[in-house]
């Protein structure tokens, strides 16, 4: 694949890159999305009856079973090329901030640290009361587990529908996207919020856009260049353009 040489020059010199991501890239690992996983028994149900404040209310071990479902259908998958790529730039960067609305853990997983997960991440529990985070919760699959502090009712440390982004994550994205030379939108439609935003954010604060998605989306006209693919071939190919 040939890159536009400005885009390499651009690249080999930039000391502050930010990057999203959204569901696509996970996808090409061969992860579900949130609808296309709601099949078999959990077809019956609405989103925002197993992912809601309301939802977690009425029957949280329902709430509960799905998100088991959805761990479970996580463990086999694995991050890709894509994955490692953005990992790769991070060592390469001086000021790299990767910004993800995936919950999937992938990014991590690939061995990206410095990493704002907006809609947060479904391999961590929080208390539903004193919000205090946990990672060893002793799932018996009986019941609802309880925080340890409080006695409060455990949940999934995503965000739900109704609900807010965190705010330090939110914070810190918005800041990094300000502060970049060159933003990178990676398998989002770019219309779903914060991601419009974000993008916007860079552009107003003269960083170059740069957009990778299967298809055109409402953002391609916006950005300054735009790739049309799997981001698990063009951002390898991309590092090495770069760095060799
Ligand atoms: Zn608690």
């Amino acid at each position: 694949m040939d890159f536009p040489t400005d885009l390499i020059q651009l690249l080999i010199k930039a000391t502050r890159v930010s990057v999203l991501t959204g569901a696509g890239v996970s996808q090409e690992s061969g992860l579900r999305t949130f609808r296309d996983s709601q099949s078999g028994l959990w077809a019956q149900y609405k989103p925002q009856d197993l992912a809601s404040p309301a939802a977690f209310a009425r029957d949280p071990k329902l709430i509960w079973d799905w998100y088991a479902w959805r761990r479970e259908a996580i463990k086999g998958v694995r991050p890709n090329a894509g994955h490692y790529a953005l990992a790769e730039m991070e060592k390469k960067i001086s000021e790299f901030t990767l910004i993800t609305q995936n919950v999937d853990g992938l990014h991590r997983m690939a061995g990206s640290n410095n990493l704002l997960e907006l809609h947060g991440n479904i391999l961590r529990v929080r208390c539903s009361v004193c919000g205090t985070f946990t990672e060893d919760w002793g799932d018996d699959s009986e019941s609802v587990p309880l925080c340890g502090k409080c006695n409060g009712l455990l949940r999934p440390d995503v965000v739900w529908f109704g609900e807010s982004l965190p705010r330090a994550e939110l914070e810190a994205a918005v800041t990094a996207s300000r502060a970049c030379q060159v933003f990178f939108s990676i398998g989002t439609s770019g219309v779903v919020q914060p991601a419009a935003a974000l993008a916007h954010a860079a552009r107003n604060n003269g960083a170059v856009v740069v957009e990778i998605n299967a298809e055109p989306t409402p953002l391609t006209p916006k950005v300054d260049f735009a790739f049309h693919g799997k981001s698990g071939e063009i951002l390898p190919e991309l590092v090495k353009a770069i760095w060799g």
